[in-house]
């Protein structure tokens, strides 16, 4: 015990035991506000102790405040250490054992058994020491209250209390939720883990059942190890507890009356998940690894990144399971799945997120590594992408391929410290207490379903084999696996357990391993409680999507009317609800265009297409980086009251009975939040879903999305998509990174029709396009070089007629009335809003010789359309592909050979030229003067063929 200081001194000269009241009261206002008390209680309220100091007792200690404030409790002053004369011995002890059972909560899960392998190098917790406190064997037996504990009694023994919370933080289970700001949620979870001491007594029943689903886990590992050996498949073996623990997350959520869990993983462990959980019949499995192809179109994927779907039985009812399609690129499936989670939460009308539930199944070193991660945490809780909470479970077998140690693969304690952002708590769990699996496991399905909010379930365990079977982990892991080698199989220890509990008899576990190896044999399902004949009703019908033909003009008119109608409804200001003036102006001159006063631009076109979208019947979703207004002031589709800052958004409100129109700007992620509406898109096949990039250049930073799912995913996995992704494209001037979309690398992704990529000009065009894009069934994603100038150049308009009538045109023929074909000799082909640029440059020269033909889709390349385009000039001695990207960039390298094959069948003489910028290593110049010149230049070489 340290001496009383100067300030107990001068304290206990001050109050005697009637002052209490006041002193709690400073004590407060201190909480409240340190600087409203005077400065030399000020000094004795900063030194009271903390609890997270790793000091020893003889140093002073820092504010409590903190702590106090997270325990919702406020210290009675006069029972510390501040007034040593006014108190007894005991109450000071009892504020001591208080302290000391907090940090339990705190900082239990530092010394708790978590590791199956023993390697975890656990840090000295200095205050989970009674010595720390003051507290000594000798106050073992003494009793003290605890009434602010859940242990089920008032006042106990210390020595109880302790036990009560080393049990409950620091056996097989390490929980971190002291960093929650909620005291609701905080109080739960300790309600909840103390009231049983973490380790809830199961009933025989439920024991034989976790035995059972350790045996599948493991069984299934053996049979695949022994009938193909040396095969990658990336197994499970470590980490069976995942099987038990997917089985009482699944019937769990569906006791609470869901109807969809949506799963995502890496492969490891996947197959396991997909015979022993989704209820994959196991003699599909085997084909595959035989080598035999199960889509009847497409080039497929390897078994360890399939994704399955099927319905089981719980006490809540039928259940339907999606386990997503995932590419190698860790993580990335995590956005995706929230995305389709969100989709059928929309669909079942569930904005609490009551009846889909996302789970995401994470490795430890992708979670700690991968920088999606963060991004998906950071949508969990926006209007946009929030999904009622997710349940997130680490497969953490610490190590990631061939990298263990710690200071290489993380900055953070734990693997899973960066769900702290968003305050979810997080349950450390050794994998080899199955028991204490399923604990957490009912924790996160009842904190998840209770709070809305994500949890995490860090499964520790190991990999038994290398990261795959042909790999041998002792070239680099050593120690851990001397240690592994030696390791009983989770399946062996629980066996042994529920053996010597009398449990089970030592026949029954033998028979237990034949039955499920004998079924497997057999090809029989073995997961729990499947449906073999799943209730359609569950999920969606995607039959009228299948296999569409592609037809690119397809009608997509619109009676005229019934357009203006539209385009008063949601272009008319209200009463009583004043817009920013030239937003005004804007609808006043829209309310113009809807009578044929003005001629239409982008923006009218654009918000009208999505009109009539919803007046079909189809749902409008649209999200991306300021959508609601757009990034260069054209859309306002959202409105924002002067007065109050309220929002109204008239596409929401044609009609009483419309389906919805979710219009969100979102959070600065491209990445997270292209995967997010690639989930959504392939969930929801009635609804447009467009998502657009601040800049087109930005999608750069989602270029796995792209690459792994939008332009691959229906080849690979049979999914289809009807994305639709606009991209602001265009050389203005503004420099290297706002000026292109980089159109070369969609183009260079092009293939087999997978995507459609396109580049209008016309404010009819863009309309046609986002109609045909839904009203056709065909499901394709859509990639548009969408304008900035464009949205309001005084040429780039249309009428009511155009938009009313016809359809979405893949090549536009020259429009000027001027030009004779019969006298042209130069045709210029572009794409883009180079097409302006080229067309002022002809007027400038009177070059009435040249028709300039727009490429508006650049795949499918419009072949046919283009001959038919072409074929009515006669005179043609030149022809030229003029584009205002670099030779390197742009369409040149990815099309030309479409534009070749189709002049080919024009004439034989022609010959395609070029005339556009140079190869550049950059995509644009810097300086206005330099992209003038050049700009200058190519316009010369296209219209007058000077170079
Ligand atoms: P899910 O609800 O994701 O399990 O899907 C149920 C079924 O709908 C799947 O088994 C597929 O047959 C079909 N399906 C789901 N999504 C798509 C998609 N994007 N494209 C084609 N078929 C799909």
């Amino acid at each position: 015990m340290r001496n009383a200081s100067m300030e107990e001194q001068w304290l206990s000269s001050h109050f005697s035991g009637g002052n209490q009241t006041y002193l709690d009261e400073m004590y407060e206002a201190y909480l409240a506000d340190p600087n409203s008390v005077p400065e030399q209680w000020r000094s004795i309220f900063d030194k009271l102790p903390t609890v997270n100091e790793e000091v020893t007792t003889d140093t002073p200690h820092k504010p409590v405040r903190d702590h106090y404030l997270l325990m919702g409790k406020t210290p009675k002053l006069a029972t510390n250490t501040v007034a040593p004369n006014l108190i007894t011995e005991h109450e000071r002890k009892q504020v001591r054992v208080h302290q000391l059972a907090t940090a339990y909560r705190f900082r239990g899960h530092q010394r708790a058994d978590i590791d199956p392998l023993g390697l975890r190098k656990k840090v000295s917790v200095p205050d989970l020491e009674p010595k720390y406190h003051g507290l000594t064997l000798a106050d073992m037996e003494s009793v003290f209250q605890c009434s602010n504990l859940y242990i089920g009694k008032k006042e106990a023994p210390l020595k109880e209390i302790l036990g009560a919370m080393e049990s409950t933080y620091c056996c097989s289970i390490g929980a971190e939720f002291t960093h929650i700001v909620n005291t609701a949620e905080r109080r739960w979870i300790e309600q909840r883990m103390e009231s049983v001491r973490s380790a809830p007594e199961y009933s025989i029943d439920a024991r034989k059942h976790i035995l059972e689903r350790l045996c599948a886990g493991e069984g299934m590992e053996k049979y695949l190890g022994s009938k193909y050996p040396g095969t990658k498949r990336f197994g499970l073996e470590g980490g069976e507890a995942l099987i038990p623990l997917m089985d009482e997350l699944i019937q769990r959520s569906g006791s609470y009356g869901a109807k969809e869990v949506v799963i995502g993983m890496a492969h490891r462990g996947r197959l396991n998940m997909l015979v022993n959980i989704l209820g994959k019949n196991p003699a599909d499995l085997f084909d595959e690894f035989e080598g035999k192809s199960f889509l009847s179109e497409g080039s497929g994927d390897v078994k360890y990144h399939q994704g399955f779907s099927s319905n089981v039985m719980t006490s809540g009812g039928e259940i339907h399971l999606a386990l997503a399609f995932n590419p190698s690129h860790l993580e990335i499936s995590a956005p995706v799945v929230e995305g389709s989670v969100r989709a059928r939460q929309d669909r079942r009308n569930d904005p609490k997120g009551d009846l889909v539930i996302p789970v995401n199944i994470h490795g430890d070193a992708a979670f700690s590594g991968q920088g999606v991660v963060m991004e998906t945490f950071q949508m969990s809780q926006t209007r946009a992408y929030g999904t009622g909470g997710t349940i997130h479970i680490i497969i953490n077998n610490q190590v990631g391929f061939t990298t263990s140690r710690r200071e290489d693969a993380r900055s953070t304690e734990y693997p899973t410290d960066i769900a702290k952002m968003v305050q979810a708590p997080i349950f450390h769990v050794n994998g080899d207490d199955p028991e204490a699996v399923v604990f957490v496991t009912q924790l996160a399905v009842d904190y998840r379903q209770q709070f809305k909010r994500d949890v995490v379930i860090d499964l520790v365990c190991y990999r038994r084999r290398g990261h795959n079977e042909a790999d041998e982990p002792a070239m680099t892991q050593p120690m851990m696996y001397q240690q592994i080698r030696q390791h009983k199989t989770t399946f062996e220890l629980y066996a042994n357990k529920l053996k010597q509990q009398g449990v089970v008899s030592a026949e029954e576990v033998t028979a237990l391993v034949n039955g499920y190896r004998d079924a497997l044999a057999n090809g029989e399902h073995v997961a729990n409680a499947l449906v073999k004949e799943p209730n359609s009703a569950l999920f969606v019908d995607w039959k009228p999507y299948l296999n569409q033909p592609v037809v690119d003009e397809f009608d997509t008119s619109y009676d005229l009317k019934e357009l203006q109608e539209l385009a008063f409804k949601i272009n008319t200001p209200h009463e009583g609800f004043p817009l920013q003036r030239q937003v005004n102006k804007i609808m006043e001159d829209r309310g113009k265009m809807a009578k044929g006063a003005l001629p239409i631009n982008w923006g009218f076109a654009e918000t009208l297409a999505y009109a009539t979208i919803l007046q079909q019947g189809m749902p409008v979703r649209i999200t991306g980086q300021d959508v609601g207004r757009g990034t260069f002031v054209h859309r306002h589709a959202v409105w924002h009251n002067q007065n109050d800052g309220s929002t109204f958004v008239p596409l929401a409100h044609i009609a009483e009975d419309q389906p919805s129109f979710d219009i969100y700007d979102s959070f600065l992620s491209e990445e997270a939040v292209l995967a997010f509406e690639y989930g959504y898109a392939t969930t929801m096949p009635n609804a447009l879903v467009v998502w657009e990039a601040q800049f087109g250049d930005f999608a750069n930073g989602a270029q796995v999305v792209i690459d792994q799912f939008i332009t691959s995913g229906e080849h690979k996995w049979g999914r289809l998509c009807g994305l639709t992704m606009l991209l602001p494209h265009g050389y203005e001037g503004q420099g290297p990174e706002h000026s292109s979309a980089r159109l070369e690398r969609y183009l260079q992704l092009c293939a087999e029709q997978n995507i459609q990529v396109c580049a209008p000009t016309t404010p009819a065009q863009v309309f046609h396009m986002l109609r045909r894009q839904i009203v056709r069934n065909l499901r394709k994603p859509l990639v548009v070089m969408s304008p900035k100038s464009l949205l309001r150049h005084k040429d780039a308009v249309s009428t009511l007629e155009e938009l009313a009538e016809g359809h979405f045109h893949t090549v536009l023929d020259e429009s000027n009335a001027d030009i004779d074909k019969k006298k042209v000799d130069r045709i210029v082909l572009c794409s883009g809003k180079v097409y302006y640029d080229l067309a002022d440059k002809r007027q400038k020269e009177e070059a009435t010789n040249v028709a300039i033909i727009r490429i508006e889709q650049l795949y499918p390349f419009p072949e046919e359309q283009m001959l038919d385009v072409l074929s009515q000039y006669k005179k043609v001695k030149d022809i030229v592909w003029c584009q205002e990207e670099p030779m390197n960039q742009g369409a040149w390298y990815s099309s030309q050979h479409h534009m070749r094959r189709v002049i080919q069948r024009v004439s034989e003489k022609l010959y395609l030229r070029y005339a556009g910028r140079d190869a550049s290593a950059s995509p644009a110049a810097g300086y206005m003067s330099l992209h003038l010149e050049q700009l200058e230049q190519f316009l010369n070489d296209a219209i007058l063929n000077i170079q």
